[in-house]
């Protein structure tokens, strides 16, 4: 036995599973240059287009010249700084909240916030398809973890009737990041209001995209009151990195004193937090940006389904097209990047048994042409000539 290492390696490559990363010789943007070559990028998280904005780029430098570039310790200790404090604040403000903690990616956020909040004895509730980070999260906290099926309030209502636990935590993504639909959170904090239980949203994907200011899924919702615990991440439409817990005064305390992945590292570098800074206003007062995707996402949907492609039911710039086989779906990404254009087959165990998938995302930096080259070239991939 031992560690078998190239068996298991073997294994996953006959599966068809095998992945590697594409190193990619452009910044992130609607192009980018693989190989070589360039190649419309439809894949990326830079929902807004603001990973490379000028704006946010001249606030990185200056910031860097001003603040160096590590901070140099934990927030506790000596690495919380200026921009990260003013951050924070503009967070809490942006989110309507008490308070925001800044954690140095999503998946510490979440593993922090749920060990925080539940231990052994309570129970936490989770869309089946939620973030690895969330499912993670339960697991490491000790508490008992229910599963409960997609986007179903009433499942999840008797999971919480049935449960004697005296700390119930309900998780589920804001926006499923595999999916692109929204959850029922009206229907989710009925159960909760009925049962006792905690809601905690995981927005990475509607934070800077939904609502009119890009607030998020709850005030998209108009829910946010009633949520006590959102976590939104930096990395995807705000285009830097990092995250952030919101909610209370006592959250956040609660989160600081025990939130292990918020304790034992090293903050953010000072000048992310003050490029997120300039990112966020602009995520803020920029409609145009939220306006141009709604345009674009109509066009694709339009366009796809008029292909005969199967689309998801997402309002939101995560546009999967539905393959099913991996392979199949590895052969569809094969063919539109020979037309270059770049869209990553998405298999499992990224998502369930049978369902891989073509994960199509646009972003206000795509024009309407751009969505018109992908049409065409997923036209040409379907009828090989
Ligand atoms: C990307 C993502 C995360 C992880 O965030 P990072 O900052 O990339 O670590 C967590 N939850 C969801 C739903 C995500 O899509």
């Amino acid at each position: 036995m031992g560690f078998d290492l190239k068996a298991r390696l073997d294994q996953r490559r006959a599966r068809q599973r095998y992945r590697r990363p594409q190193m990619m010789d452009a910044p992130s943007g609607r192009v980018t240059r693989v190989d070589g070559r360039e190649v419309l990028n439809f894949c990326s998280n830079d929902y807004l287009g603001l990973a490379n904005d000028a704006e946010v780029i001249a606030a990185f430098r200056d910031a860097a010249l001003r603040w160096g570039v590590g901070s140099g310790a934990s927030h506790l200790v000596c690495g919380h700084q200026r921009p990260h404090q003013e951050l924070e604040e503009a967070l809490a403000e942006h989110t309507g909240r008490q308070r925001a903690l800044l954690f140095s990616n999503g998946y510490m956020a979440n593993l922090g916030a749920l060990t925080a909040l539940v231990g052994p004895g309570d129970a936490v509730f989770q869309d089946r398809l939620n973030h690895a980070s969330l499912l993670d999260a339960g697991q490491l906290s000790g508490a008992r973890s229910r599963r409960f099926a997609h986007n179903d309030a009433e499942a999840l209502a008797g999971q919480l009737a049935r449960s004697p636990a005296p700390r119930k935590l309900v998780v589920t993504d804001g926006v499923f990041s595999m999916d692109g639909d929204q959850a029922p959170l009206a229907g989710y904090l009925a159960a909760c209001e009925a049962h006792d239980a905690w809601l905690m949203v995981d927005d990475a994907h509607g934070l800077g995209v939904l609502d009119g200011q890009g607030r998020g899924t709850l005030f998209a919702q108009d829910v946010n009151d009633r949520v006590p615990v959102y976590m939104g991440t930096l990395g995807k439409a705000l285009g830097t990195a990092g995250a952030f817990v919101a909610g209370s005064e006592d959250l956040i305390e609660t989160l600081i004193q025990f939130a292990r992945t918020y304790v034992y590292t090293t903050a953010l570098p000072a000048a992310v937090a003050a490029a997120t800074l300039v990112s966020l206003d602009k995520a803020r007062r920029e409609q145009w940006r939220r306006d141009k995707l709604a345009t674009l996402i109509d066009r694709f949907r339009r366009g796809a389904a008029g292909l005969g492609y199967e689309l998801m039911a997402s309002d939101t710039p995560i546009q999967p097209i539905r393959v099913g086989d991996d392979g199949d779906a590895l052969a569809l990404s094969r063919a539109l990047a020979e037309r270059g254009v770049r869209v990553t087959a998405i298999r499992p165990p990224t998502v369930p048994e049978g369902q891989a998938r073509l994960r199509v995302t646009l972003s206000a930096a795509h024009e309407e042409a751009d969505v018109d080259v992908l049409l065409n070239a997923l036209e040409a991939a379907k009828c090989p000539s």
